[in-house]
């Protein structure tokens, strides 16, 4: 049987998965373009609820739980469980290195290149590109810094993940506390902004430092590690796509949560899937969003909310959290939601500050349909 030639740029999480996924078609041949990527060699968790395309993934994960709560204040603590959709935390380094062990066991090659020139290979029959998008500013953007810390005396409850905790500093835009408690003296504590500017180190820090101590307790610890990111809420629309766009590249970051793990390996899937059952060498395949248009939507209209009205952001996800059970919340998240939760959902959201965002939303994608030129019309 003739291999089929796959070129893959970027060496990231949608790059590397991708070519793990390939490593499983009979006679696949891989040519990686791309420097190995930071989160191989250091460690940051990539969070996501059990669903049935990440069975791999939630092998390997270090630590898995089935509640979760949001806290905010004037608000009583909303706690949610699911045994069939558990929140797993997956190190990006035990991921990207079992991908990168799985590629090798077929004709794989990485190359070192890093640029706008990229190395012709006329052998190639598909080219996947993973380098982020362009985005325009401003946009709005999850930045956040996290710890993960040693206490001496007990401080957590290893029991239950905090996805979103509100009692915190709101001064500087939409601000929570996101706390994985790995044991009862071990956790990861993040300070998560959705904002359009970032903070300097010391400004997650002090609010780590102050979360601890004012809510846990906890004044004497130690940093075993430290992650930081910035990942866009925005919907990409220059993505570097002469080929087949594909991670972040392809907007397939959820642009009102920032998760982006979860579709990525339901993309690849779908890639590897659609390369392996091809009709013939010659037919082409299609690279399709991991997001429905129905998400997207919804995605729009809530970002729009936020960024005019950020100080509703805390009683708008307790609201969310409180109109769903567990099942329902990790499905929503992860992009799998029927009908009966979306409905749950509008319900619960104020009618007001939602109608207003959606003919606001509505009107600027009619403007951007009336701006784009014409087919055949002279520019
Ligand atoms: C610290 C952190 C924590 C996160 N936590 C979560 C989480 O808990 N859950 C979740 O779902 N998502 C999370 N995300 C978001 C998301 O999962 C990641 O952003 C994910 O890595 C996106 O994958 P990607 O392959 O599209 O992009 P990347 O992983 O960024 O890969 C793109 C690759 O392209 C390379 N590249 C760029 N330019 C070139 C070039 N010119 N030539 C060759 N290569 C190039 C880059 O070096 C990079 O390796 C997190 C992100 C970060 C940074």
């Amino acid at each position: 049987m003739r291999a089929t030639p796959v070129t893959i740029i970027g060496a990231g999480c949608a790059g590397l998965s991708l070519a793990a996924e390939l490593s499983k078609i009979e006679n696949s041949k891989v040519k990686l373009l791309g420097r190995p990527s930071p989160a191989e060699t250091t460690p940051h968790v990539w969070g996501f609820w059990r669903m049935d395309w990440l069975e791999e993934p939630t092998h390997q994960s270090r630590a898995s739980w089935s509640k979760w709560e949001f806290l905010a204040p004037d608000s009583a603590v909303v706690r949610q469980e699911s045994t069939t959709h558990s929140y797993h935390a997956l190190l990006s380094t035990d991921w990207l290195g079992a991908c990168r062990r799985k590629a090798q066991t077929t004709q794989f090659e990485q190359i070192d290149v890093d640029g706008p020139n990229l190395p012709a290979d006329e052998d190639t029959e598909f080219v996947f590109d993973s380098r982020p998008p362009e985005l325009d500013e401003p946009f709005m953007k999850q930045h956040f810094l996290g710890w993960e810390i040693k206490t001496k005396t007990p401080a957590f409850n290893p029991s239950v993940v905090r996805l979103m905790d509100f009692t915190t500093d709101q001064s500087r835009g939409i601000h929570f506390i996101y706390l994985l408690p790995f044991d009862a003296h071990t956790a990861l504590v993040e300070s998560t902004m959705f904002s359009f500017t970032t903070e300097p180190n010391s400004w997650y820090e002090d609010a780590i430092t102050a979360y601890l101590s004012d809510q846990l307790g906890v004044t004497s610890f130690n940093v075993q590690r430290t992650e930081k990111g910035c990942i866009p809420m925005a919907f990409p629309d220059r993505p570097h796509s002469r080929y087949h766009a594909i991670g972040g590249n392809s907007g397939a970051v959820r642009a009102s949560s920032g998760y982006a793990f979860t579709f990525i390996q339901k993309q690849v899937k779908q890639i590897a899937r659609a390369i392996a059952t091809r009709a013939d060498t010659q037919s082409t395949i299609a690279v399709r969003s991991p997001h429905r248009t129905l998400d997207r939507m919804m995605d729009a209209v809530f970002l729009d909310v936020l960024a005019r009205a950020p100080k509703h952001a805390p009683s708008l996800f307790m609201k969310l959290a409180r109109a769903l059970r567990g099942d329902e919340l990790a499905r929503f998240m992860s992009g799998t939601a029927g009908s009966a939760i979306i409905i749950k959902i509008i319900f619960a959201m104020p009618k007001g500050l939602f109608l207003y965002s959606a003919v606001r939303c509505c009107a600027n994608a009619i403007k951007s349909c009336l701006a784009m030129p014409l087919k055949g019309q002279i520019k």
